[in-house]
């Protein structure tokens, strides 16, 4: 049963999303790419693009990134409205160091479903924004939150160039390019890097955009416990903090560079690719625009 202190929490919470959703909602056409990234929860969206939207960022390219749920089970000490309002405050400091905006919409951690209703909001979403690319999960995720975010992507594809689906919003002339981001998942298949990012250039930046992020590494979000806060230095030692968070997400990134290494040397040329650190990567997926190889390159302005 919900106390009123929560329910008072979650009115807030939606009050101050749609405030930030009309914020930046509005698309003004100065050229530039326009990105908007799909994941589960607040945090996802940041872990599997947050090196690349940077990268867009700092060319002047327009990028949102969503968290289709607001997150209110992702923590082993608290729940609900409290949780959700601290990591909406969590993302919206990391998405400010990376140039992005920020959106979260209020359905509950762990009961996002794939219907209609949450359809139509992918849609409007991306047209709303004018996305030239969207990217979210693979359908076949761990956690349930996150297939459903793949499958209302797939969803949104094509139906976004539909002038009568949902028209209040205009439809786009042109199906954005859709992406997945990158997984360790085997079955039905493997993830596919058709396009690899070296985020090597802004790997601190990111790093400092995660550790923004406390509740989920620090303090270990929903799998948390006692004994893994001991591990971890304490709040007032930042610089030892820093520290347990570099040599985590080095090690997790540093495996995925191997496993898109071919991507890598395709995008960047032999040399260049072998010698990449850290990556990020997406697959196309092919509900979407099918773009050249020229076309990624305009897409992703980064590659030599
Ligand atoms: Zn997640």
């Amino acid at each position: 049963m919900m106390t009123m202190n929560l329910r008072a929490s979650l009115a807030c919470l939606l009050v101050s999303c749609s405030i930030w959703q009309a914020t930046a909602s509005a698309a003004d056409d100065d050229g530039k790419l326009r990105i908007v990234v799909f994941g589960a929860h607040p945090d996802d969206a940041q872990y599997k693009a947050g090196g690349t939207a940077a990268k867009w960022a700092k060319l002047g390219h327009h990028v949102k990134l969503v968290s289709v749920t607001n997150g209110d089970i992702g923590h082993w000490q608290s729940a609900g409205g409290p949780l959700a309002q601290r990591r909406l405050a969590e993302v919206k400091k990391a998405d400010a160091l990376i140039g992005a905006t920020t959106e979260v919409l209020d359905i509950h951690d762990g009961e996002l479903m794939p219907t209609l209703e949450n359809r139509q909001r992918f849609i409007r979403i991306i047209r709303r924004w004018q996305a030239d690319i969207v990217i979210a999960h693979r359908p076949w995720d761990y956690h349930p939150d996150h297939r459903y975010v793949g499958v209302l992507m797939q969803d949104a594809a094509f139906m976004v160039t539909v002038p009568f689906m949902c028209p209040d919003v205009p439809a786009l002339k042109k199906n954005p390019v859709f992406l997945y981001s990158s997984d360790g998942f085997k079955k039905p298949y493997p993830f596919e890097a058709d396009i690899a990012v070296s985020v090597d250039d802004v790997f601190d930046l990111k790093l400092t955009a995660i550790h923004e992020m406390p509740s989920q590494h620090y303090e270990g979000g929903a799998n948390g416990s006692a004994e893994h806060l001991a591990q971890v230095p304490p709040a007032t030692d930042e610089t030892g903090r820093k520290a347990w968070l570099r040599e985590r997400w080095v090690k997790r990134q540093t495996g995925e560079d191997d496993r898109f290494r071919d991507a890598l040397k395709k995008w960047y040329g032999p040399e260049q690719g072998s010698a990449v650190r850290y990556a990020e990567a997406f697959e196309i997926c092919e509900y979407g625009r099918q773009p050249t190889d020229d076309e990624i390159r305009s897409l992703f302005p980064f590659f030599p």
